[in-house]
């Protein structure tokens, strides 16, 4: 089978052709042929030789951890998925430490050890090619309905954890709590967070770079959010124009921005920072502001990484509504379709919003 891979030691990004197909031997396994898989800034940082490692006896490691596949063989005790529907596999797998409470619990998105493993980033091969088999308890089963879209279903899972985490953490407030957001980022991460926050009831303002036109705020403006382009407004500026924030979802991965917005957070707020920053080294901050301000207004910050099955469950839930109420906005955010033979395209060269690689129809 052709896989997209990267070869870290040589420091090359190839198609191998000669990947060995996966035959499905367990009773409760699952084989699906891929058929969309999407790049993010994970795949990046993989494809800069910065993050990511191969199986063990393996030169390369191949890509992809955002896929959605159709099911074309099913083991004899699989009960959830038969030949033909659509599904999403899940990328993290537990670490095998007896004492791994989350783990043990099949929460490895909660693991203790960091010995997790997840497919296409961490010692076992992601979803980049022509076929994959897996256990049926990490394939979610999606409507047929999403078959266009249904590739963002992982992405949209960043968002699905964090707001189920945010349940939790407001209901320390005996009381209904206002809901105005600020999202931080106007990539695929932080559109389908302003997605899943508007069809939460949440006022949504996205604070990015880029001014308007531009695609992205076309998409806020097309769900009912207010865009806001940092070039023009300060964090001062969106703060006043947002009003009171609640709950900040950062999916921008500067921590700079991050930290200086946590400044502005309302309020009993919750900020959730969702980004992975590379290793830029320090910066001054002030820690006196910040500190009082979470005490004083009651603040929270959740760092959050994705995911557990209900946020999957939810992801699924979710963009079937989304599907329906803003079928435009949620098509607009797949910007690119390539060939697998073109992978590393939108990998070091990204334009537009989501690319993904089609591997099948
Ligand atoms: C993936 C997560 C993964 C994280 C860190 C993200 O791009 O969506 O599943 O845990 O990278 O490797």
């Amino acid at each position: 089978m052709k896989a997209a891979a990267v070869f870290p030691e040589k420091q090359t990004l190839e198609v191998v052709q000669d990947f060995p197909a996966p035959s499905l031997d367990s009773p409760t396994g699952v084989k699906l042929r891929i058929l969309t898989v999407g790049v993010c800034g994970t795949d990046r940082e993989i494809a800069s030789f910065l993050y990511g490692t191969p199986p063990d006896n393996f030169p390369y490691l191949v890509l992809g951890h955002e896929a959605l596949g159709e099911v074309v063989e099913v083991g004899p005790e699989v009960t959830t998925l038969k030949p033909g529907d659509l599904a999403i596999p899940m990328v993290r797998r537990p670490c095998h430490h007896p004492e791994c409470v989350a783990c043990r619990a099949d929460r490895p998105d909660f693991c203790y050890t960091g010995d997790y493993r997840e497919r296409g980033i961490m010692k076992m091969h992601g979803f980049m090619t022509e076929f994959i088999v897996d256990e049926a308890v990490y394939m979610n089963p999606v409507p047929a309905a999403l078959r266009d879209v249904g590739v963002l279903v992982e992405p949209l899972t960043i968002a699905e954890k964090a707001l189920l985490e945010a349940v939790h953490v407001q209901a320390r407030m005996p009381f209904q709590t206002p809901r105005r957001a600020v999202v931080l980022g106007a990539g695929p991460v932080g559109l389908l967070g302003a997605m899943a926050l508007r069809n939460q009831g949440y006022e949504v303002t996205v604070y990015s770079r880029d001014r308007e036109p531009n695609p992205s705020a076309t998409i806020t403006r097309a769900i009912g959010g207010r865009y806001i382009s940092s070039l023009d407004s300060t964090i001062d500026q969106m703060a006043t124009a947002a009003g009171s924030i609640d709950l900040v979802y950062e999916a921008t991965g500067a921590s700079q921005l991050a930290f200086d917005v946590l400044k502005v957070l309302g309020p009993n707020g919750l900020f959730i920072i969702t980004g992975v920053p590379g290793h830029h080294g320090p910066v001054a901050f002030d820690t006196d502001a910040i500190m009082r301000n979470m005490v004083l207004r009651n603040q929270c910050l959740l760092g959050t990484v994705n995911a557990g099955k209900d946020a999957f469950e939810h992801a699924v839930a979710d963009l079937t509504a989304f599907h329906s109420k803003w079928p435009d906005a949620l098509q607009g955010l797949i910007t690119g379709r390539d060939p697998i033979e073109k992978f590393a395209d939108p990998i070091l060269h990204p334009t537009g919003i989501k690319n993904v690689i089609q591997i099948s129809q």
